[in-house]
């Protein structure tokens, strides 16, 4: 099926852009993009006093930062029963704690700079889509409360009760500590406030090669200028890999789109019979929201083959994609049934071969560093994670627990 064009994302629409500086021609620390992990990285460059310049090639939060569903989740999105499976008892609690810290300090941040993102702190609801996925569930729920974690298990009729026009769901998860955000106007919010305590931000500035080494590097933009900088960090998600000389960004780290519906305002009483929390189901596959008065769905690329892996055309979508997700909404929200989805968008995400994400120094290169590759959940760990890089550049270490399961050594040697 042809891919058709498409728009910018509802919330990209609404954004004020910060101002741009233009691109000085010297920095110590330059940061190359600013999605979340770009700007959060700044932020916290800039808040310990360090001269730092962000080379963004579009406009901040224009690429998959003010394209996504703005979940702050917990526990990645899978259940936590996998999260263990997969990296185990000991490491599985270190990530969702970092998870929890990166909501803490990025909810209070937000708030004591009195950025307006449309936070909605009413928690998430993860939905079970089959019996199967509600056995995982209890696994889960079994392990969060071996961890003291806050959560609720919910079977069929507790989600009747919580969301009474869903239909075909078999139980639930409800994590409390969830929340949803405008993501555009959250990270431009956060940019705001990188500028006022020093950081430079410069849009249209698209980077084509890094030269030189520590302490002299040399950036190359596309309109002929260059940046000399001592240290620069990658935050371009998988739309730049080709700019590490290492080579590591480019072995690893892919792209991958994916697509996001949207009605208009819905009848104010339709609308306020949906909560205003994170919601997903099929192991987060599928995910939901209300903003405001309008219904917000993404999803389902798993439904076309290829899954939608390697594109990183962001401005067209796949209509197969669209029409399944509606009939999605309309399976489990037969009220929804005559309601038009007039908007849709699509985002490019970075993956990475373990699902983690790279936060740290690239290995082999001195004075260049990386933060992305959040494999879809970049919201739950860029504040925090910026935060631990900046960190690394400043004091050559970080010392929350989690950071060597996210350091870029990691893939040395290995074939992906
Ligand atoms: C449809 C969809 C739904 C999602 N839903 C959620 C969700 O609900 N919760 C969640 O946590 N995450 C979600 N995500 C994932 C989240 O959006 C990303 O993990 C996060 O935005 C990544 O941030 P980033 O800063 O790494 O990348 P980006 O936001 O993509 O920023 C990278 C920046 O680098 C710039 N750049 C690239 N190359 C160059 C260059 N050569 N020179 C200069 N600049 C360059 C780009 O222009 C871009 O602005 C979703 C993503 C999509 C697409």
């Amino acid at each position: 099926m042809a891919h058709e064009r498409t728009s910018d994302s509802i919330w990209l629409e609404q954004a004020d852009t910060p101002d741009s500086s233009p691109p000085p021609s010297s920095t110590t620390v330059a940061v190359i993009g600013a999605g979340i992990a770009g700007v959060s990285t700044a932020l916290h460059l800039a808040s310990a006093g360090v001269d730092v310049t962000v080379l963004e090639a579009g406009d901040i939060a224009g690429r998959a930062s003010g394209r996504n569903d703005g979940q702050l989740l917990l526990g990645l999105g899978e259940h936590y029963n996998r999260i263990h499976s997969q990296f185990g008892a000991e490491r599985a609690p270190l990530l969702w704690d970092f998870l929890q810290r990166n909501h803490d300090a990025m909810l209070a941040e937000l708030r004591s700079a009195n950025i307006d993102c449309d936070l909605r702190q009413a928690g998430g609801l993860r939905l079970a889509e089959t019996e199967h996925e509600q056995h995982e569930l209890r696994q889960a729920a079994a392990l969060l409360r071996a961890e003291d974690r806050d959560h609720e298990l919910l079977e069929a009729d507790d989600v009747a009760a919580q969301l009474p026009l869903a239909r075909g769901f078999h139980g639930g998860l409800r994590l409390a500590d969830e929340a949803i955000v405008q993501p555009a106007s959250m990270v431009r919010g956060l940019a705001l406030l990188a500028q006022s305590r020093g950081a430079t931000i410069a849009t249209s500035c698209e980077v084509r090669a890094v030269q030189g080494e520590a302490g002299a590097f040399s950036i190359a933009l596309a309109d002929g200028r260059r940046v000399e900088a001592q240290v620069v960090v990658h935050c371009s998600a998988a739309l730049g890999r080709d700019l590490d000389r290492t080579g590591l960004l480019g072995r690893t780290v892919f792209a991958y789109r994916g697509q996001i519906v949207a009605t208009d305002d819905l009848p104010a009483e339709l609308a306020s019979q949906f909560p205003d929390c994170a919601m997903s189901s099929n192991f987060c596959y599928e995910y939901f929201r209300m903003h405001r008065r309008r219904f917000v769905l993404g999803g389902m690329r798993w439904s076309v083959p290829g899954e939608e892996v390697h594109v990183v055309d962001d401005g067209s979508h796949h209509p197969q994609i669209s029409e399944n997700l509606i009939a999605y909404a309309r399976r489990h929200f037969p009220a929804l049934a005559d309601v038009p989805f007039p908007h849709v968008w699509t985002g490019v995400m970075a993956g990475s071969p373990d699902g983690l994400p790279l936060c740290g120094a690239l290995p082999g290169q001195t004075g260049e560093f990386a933060l992305l590759a959040f494999n879809g959940y970049g919201l739950s760990f860029a504040f925090l994670a910026g935060k631990c890089l900046s960190e690394m550049i400043i004091d050559g270490e970080s010392a929350h627990e989690a950071l060597p399961m996210f350091t870029p050594r990691r893939f040395v040697g290995q074939r992906t």
